[in-house]
């Protein structure tokens, strides 16, 4: 930062244009990525905290592209969401997760999958049926999908936002509301938007066992979740205590790499052998 003649600040970023020209780099090879077929999806197990039951799946997007080798989510996807690029690839996710549901029918016939859907892809007109398509294709009842938002997709936008959700929700389709906790006004949302299921944030998560406040920040979290009848999921469980402690507060769901990292489709079905008990 530079003070400039009049007292103003006049702010040279060189980080900016950095991201700029990466962003310029990936939207280029993203742009091929699903013809080229370097894109695939892993699956992240979702446990009933009190069973051990395999429940659901959460659909992770990756990517080995042939110029820029291995990048992941975090980089490529706001790059696609400011692109517009987005919605050919949130429609692929779609696609494909539901082509993969269908394939697991026999091992795996009560799983739902969680995908999840940036802001551009919901308000997109075509996105519902979308939806139904992709079920529709694999013979998929519409309760084993739900759809992951962030609180960033329901701001301001809140009218077609509530009309979107209300059609998925008329269509059986459920919705979770994902990283809950931290964005600006979490609690407001919940009585705007008819949301199924909170994923409580890993950054809540991590410091339950250690930190008394964030344990009982997590305990509240878990209590109003209740008492609004929604599902709670507890994200990023690294630990053993950690899901003992989100069980004893009465967290319905638990997911992190204590549970299992996300990972292949062949290797889901050995999860879920090791799971069964048998
Ligand atoms: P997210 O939706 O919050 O997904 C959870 C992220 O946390 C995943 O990172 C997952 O691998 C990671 N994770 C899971 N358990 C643990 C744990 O115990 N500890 C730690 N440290 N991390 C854990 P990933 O796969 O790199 O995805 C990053 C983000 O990219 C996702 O965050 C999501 O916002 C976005 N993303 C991924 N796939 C898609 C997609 O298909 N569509 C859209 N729109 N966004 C996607
Ligand atoms: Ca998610
Ligand atoms: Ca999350
Ligand atoms: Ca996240």
């Amino acid at each position: 930062v530079k003070k400039s003649g009049r007292g103003q600040l006049r702010f040279y970023d060189p980080a900016m244009s950095a991201y700029a020209r990466e962003a310029l780099v990936i939207d280029g090879a993203l742009r091929g990525a699903i013809a080229a077929g370097e894109l695939w999806l892993v699956y992240q197990p979702i446990i009933d905290a009190r069973t051990g039951r395999l429940d659901k799946v959460e659909a992770l997007l990756r990517w080995h592209s042939a110029t820029l080798g291995h990048v992941g989510p975090d980089r490529f996807i706001p790059v696609a969401e400011d692109s517009g690029l987005i919605i050919d690839l949130g429609a692929w996710v779609l696609a494909e997760a539901c082509r993969q549901l269908g394939a697991w029918r026999a091992d795996l016939p009560q799983l739902a999958m969680s995908i999840n859907v940036s802001a551009r892809q919901l308000l997109d007109p075509a996105f519902i049926s979308l939806v139904e398509q992709a079920l529709a294709d694999h013979g998929l009842a519409p309760q084993r999908l739900e759809l992951e938002l962030t609180e960033r997709v329901l701001i301001g936008n809140g009218e077609q936002v509530r009309a979107a959700l209300a059609r998925l929700h008329d269509l059986g389709v459920s919705i979770s509301l994902d990283d809950f906790g931290t964005g600006y006004s979490s609690l407001s949302y919940l009585t705007q938007f008819d949301i199924n299921t909170l994923k409580i944030d890993r950054g809540f998560v991590t410091g339950m066992v250690d930190s008394p406040r964030s344990h009982a920040l997590v305990a509240t979290i878990v209590a109003m979740g209740h008492s609004l009848g929604m599902r709670l999921v507890a994200e990023g469980v690294e630990t053993a205590d950690q899901a003992r402690a989100l069980d004893v507060i009465g967290c319905h769901y638990l997911q992190g790499y204590h549970i299992s990292r996300p990972v292949a489709a062949d290797e889901l079905l050995r999860f879920a052998a090791s799971r069964s008990g048998g």
